[in-house]
């Protein structure tokens, strides 16, 4: 994806509907804190409205326990939502219909490929280390396609306009890192809607709540910054298809905040259980301490300054956050 930061926000003329969307798969670790944290200052500046949607489709990742834990920590850290929680994995209707409006039109078909033949066959994808599909299965005869099924249920993909097709060059404004565009067909390749195991894949998901729910500003780990150009135009031919109101084709603003890593690199993960919240308030962490340091890493709050989140509220713009947007190294007494 090519970046630049010349770009200017653009004035939202709708009131801003923000969300949370964790995926309980563990403790929330301190880099969902600061995500979340930006999401709620993003939509609270603005006089917006926040949502919480727990994305809990994949039943071997998703753990009640862990959603549940996730709604206290974000109230400790003094979050609060004003729709929610909405579970996904009670919505799986929704998304087999928006699935089948794209296969009605034409735009989906089964693949086959295994996980190990992807990364044989596939070319790195330019932005996020993904892999660019090559299109192996795209033009299989329905003789191949019955062949093959009988030896592996298919996931379903959809396919994107052909490199170098404007209707699949793709511009989307991030309020952090600026201006993208992407070409669908070139960096990204046809992607899955649905996995072999009939999960419902993380874009079809995630783009068909942003739009039913009316969401205007997605702000999330700078991870997933890659998923932006897909998403705006997933959701663009949803509306086109009627799948969802043509009121909600507009894109959402992004905001792709920066990442925690440890003194590795790495980024922070679940699995960083000495640095999730479980373990920060074990530890008799106070909340105002652990917003503090998340809120200096993106320059709204000094070094050692104790903060809560409303406090932030007259100090934040995004502005500030651009200009704070390096990853940033958690080292032995972060939270000291
Ligand atoms: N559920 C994803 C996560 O917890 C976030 C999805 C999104 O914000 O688009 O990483």
């Amino acid at each position: 994806m090519e970046t630049s930061t010349t770009g200017t926000s653009p004035t939202p003329s709708s009131p801003v509907v923000g969300r949370f969307a964790p995926t309980p798969s563990g403790r929330m670790h301190l880099g969902n804190a600061l995500a979340a944290l930006l999401a709620w200052l993003g939509a609270r500046s603005a006089g917006g409205r926040i949502l919480l949607r727990i994305e809990d489709l994949d039943p071997r990742a998703a753990d009640p326990e862990a959603a549940r834990l996730i709604l206290e920590d974000l109230a400790w850290l003094g979050l609060d939502w004003d729709a929610g929680p909405t579970f996904q994995s009670e919505r799986r209707q929704l998304y087999a219909g928006a699935v089948s409006a794209l296969h009605d039109a034409d735009l989906t078909y089964p693949c086959f490929c295994t996980r190990g033949e992807l990364h044989a066959a596939s070319a790195p994808h330019a932005s996020d280390g993904t892999y660019v599909y090559q299109g192996t299965c795209r033009d299989l005869s329905a003789d191949e396609v019955a062949a093959k099924a009988r030896r592996r249920t298919p996931a379903c993909r959809l396919a994107v306009p052909a490199p170098g097709d404007p209707a699949g060059i793709v511009h989307v404004h991030d309020l952090v890192f600026g201006d993208l565009s992407e070409d669908l067909g070139r960096d990204c390749g046809d992607f899955l809607v649905q996995r072999s195991d009939g999960v419902t894949a993380y874009q079809l998901a995630v783009t068909l709540d942003d739009a039913l729910m009316g969401v205007t500003q997605v702000v999330r780990g700078r991870d997933l910054m890659g998923s932006a150009a897909r998403q705006t135009w997933l959701r663009a031919t949803l509306a086109r298809l009627g799948a969802v109101p043509a009121g909600a084709a507009a894109p959402p603003e992004f905001a792709h905040v920066p990442l925690l890593v440890a003194p590795d690199g790495r980024r922070l993960s679940k699995r960083e259980h000495d640095l999730d919240l479980g373990a920060i308030r074990a530890r008799g962490v106070p909340a105002p301490r652990v917003v503090g340091r998340l809120a200096a890493c993106v320059g709204l709050a000094e070094a050692r300054e104790d903060v809560m989140p409303d406090e932030l509220l007259a100090r934040f713009s995004w502005e500030v956050v651009r200009a704070h947007r390096g990853d940033v190294t958690v080292r032995e007494g972060f939270l000291g």
